[in-house]
């Protein structure tokens, strides 16, 4: 296997002694995953032999093929598997244990191969407190977030932020039968008392008044040069943070507008880098140089 990208059918046994690792998705050709681990892979081959045939791949994977791939993949010899739109919900029933931080967050990210089956873990959250510490100098304890969307992504971040003691979020999403199921979720955990939501236009105008406030962008919008900006910044305080977990391309609509604010910002680049590290880690049981995925992307 190379970093070519696979379909359903190309997937093929592993040779003997081949370790395979892959990130699912539809569409997929534009993921940097790839870059990222196999450049930590050859890092951490320089310090043990076995690492050297370990490769990561990419699959193009519609929704409905994902019940076929999941037993192949594992049959075939895959050790570790990433998921990205739009698996990271509908592959919770397909698993044979969840961890219980992706429970909480009703969406998996990575699947660790198990004796019995795949087991479903959630390194969004941690790479998004990480990557957010890394960019903009974030402390989620006590911070107050804005966080728009409620996919995935979403679901991982409102979980990461309550899980790490943020004094409130604030959850926006354009429709409301998802931002309400969402809620109900983080509720059963964590209480409501510390969460808000209301619909995408529907910005109530306090928050724009809140010192410090994070700002995340956890919906899809902005992946296109052509899409809208989620909300409109003008007003907001210029103490405000604003994140984007969209990294390609780098500069988004909403950037744009947090840096005519005068804003610190920043894209999702370090919340890919950390997310990724973390799950290389689950698979190797290693310790995944950071430094050597940002040089694999950049390269
Ligand atoms: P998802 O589950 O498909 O959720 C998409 C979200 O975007 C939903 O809240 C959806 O709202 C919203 N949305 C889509 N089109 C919209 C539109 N035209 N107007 C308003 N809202 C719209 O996707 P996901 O897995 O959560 O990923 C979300 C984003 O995060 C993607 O851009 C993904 O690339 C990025 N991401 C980045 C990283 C990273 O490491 N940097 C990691 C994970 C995800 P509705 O509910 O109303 O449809």
């Amino acid at each position: 296997m190379h970093d070519n990208q696979l379909t359903l059918d190309q997937i093929k046994p592993l040779a003997d002694g081949r370790v395979g690792l892959a990130v699912l998705g539809f569409p997929i050709n534009h993921s940097l995953s790839p870059h990222l681990h196999n450049a930590a892979l050859a890092q951490l081959a320089c310090h043990d032999e076995k690492f050297k045939n370990w490769k990561y791949g990419k699959v193009e994977l519609a929704a409905s093929d994902l019940g076929k791939a999941l037993p192949k993949l594992w049959d075939c010899g895959y050790k570790g598997l990433n998921l990205t739109i739009p698996h990271k919900v509908e592959v919770l029933p397909l698993l044979s244990s969840i961890d219980p931080d992706a429970e909480i967050m009703g969406a998996v990210n990575t699947l660790v191969w198990k004796e019995d089956g795949w087991h479903g873990c959630n390194t969004d959250g941690y790479g998004l407190e990480a990557g957010l510490r890394e960019s903009l100098s974030v402390e989620l304890e006590n911070a107050q977030v804005l966080i728009l969307g409620a996919g995935g992504a979403a679901r991982a971040a409102a979980a990461q932020c309550l899980k790490s003691r943020c004094k409130k979020i604030w959850l926006a999403n354009r429709s409301i039968g998802r931002l309400t199921e969402v809620v109900h979720a983080l509720s059963k955990t964590f209480g409501s008392k510390r969460i808000q939501s209301f619909q995408l236009d529907s910005l109530p105008s306090e928050v724009g008044n809140i010192k410090g406030l994070v700002i995340i962008n956890a919906t899809s919008l902005g992946l296109k040069r052509e899409d809208l900006c989620p909300i409109e910044l003008d007003g907001f305080d210029p103490s405000c943070k604003v994140y984007d977990m969209i990294y390609n391309p780098a500069v988004t609509k909403l950037l744009e507008q947090a840096k005519y604010g005068k804003m610190s910002h920043a894209n999702g680049l370090s919340m890919l880098v950390h997310q990724a590290a973390r799950a290389l880690d689950l698979w190797t049981q290693g310790s995944v140089s950071v430094s050597s995925m940002y040089s694999g992307v950049r390269a």
